[in-house]
């Protein structure tokens, strides 16, 4: 029987980036993965294509895909819908092919129940890493402002649990190489490169 495909799920907080990355990571011609395209209910931006960026939905579409069970995983952000095709992901899993997902965070929680076996790859903040540091060596702040970040950073943190990586989105290409290697690791490790 045919291996099958990995399963690589990009996520992070908001702003940090992920769709850039996701974005360079396709642009490069000798990429191996094939990207998932996630269903919106949000409008198009200039210059999205229906089917290419996303496929766009209406809510009443959205929710019927909701009850039919055809979504992996979905969300609600910024007060649109977004979800992941699960006939797509699992044919082309099947298939052998490695499938990328670039998801929110509460969807990748979601895959990680249905697919713990999934590489999944946290993007975060240059600045959360940093924070990470002054938390660990001093943790006694009593400042205002310090705390409040301590606690965007907690939270943060705690999100972290789930992932089997954490790439610093330090630069567009070092998080791309450090994304690309990873995936190559994690094949020789299931030794199916
Ligand atoms: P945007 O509207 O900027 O394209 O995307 C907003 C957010 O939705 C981003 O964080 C993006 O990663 C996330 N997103 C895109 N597609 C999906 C999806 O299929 N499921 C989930 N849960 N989030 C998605």
């Amino acid at each position: 029987m045919k291996e099958k495909g990995l399963l690589i799920v990009l996520s992070g907080p908001s702003g940090v980036g992920k769709g850039t990355v996701r974005k360079a990571i396709f642009s490069q011609e000798d990429t191996r993965f094939e990207y998932s395209i996630s269903m919106t209910t949000r409008n198009p931006r200039e210059g999205e294509v229906d089917g290419v960026d996303y496929f766009f939905k209406t809510r009443e579409e959205f929710e019927n895909l909701i009850e039919q069970g055809k979504l992996l995983e979905y969300a609600e952000f910024v007060g649109n819908y977004y979800g992941t095709p699960v006939d797509y992901v699992r044919e082309t899993l099947d298939s052998g092919k490695d499938v990328f997902l670039e998801i929110e965070v509460k969807g990748a929680r979601q895959v990680r129940e249905k697919f713990p076996e999934g590489l999944f790859i946290f993007l975060a903040p240059p600045s959360l890493s940093e924070l990470q540091n002054r938390l660990v060596t001093r943790g006694t702040e009593s400042d205002e402002l310090i705390r409040g970040r301590m606690e965007t950073a907690r939270k943060e943190i705690e999100m972290m649990d789930l992932y089997d990586y954490i790439v610093e989105n330090d630069h567009v290409d070092h998080a791309c190489e450090k994304i690309n290697s990873i995936v190559q690791a994690e094949h020789c490790r299931r030794e199916r490169v």
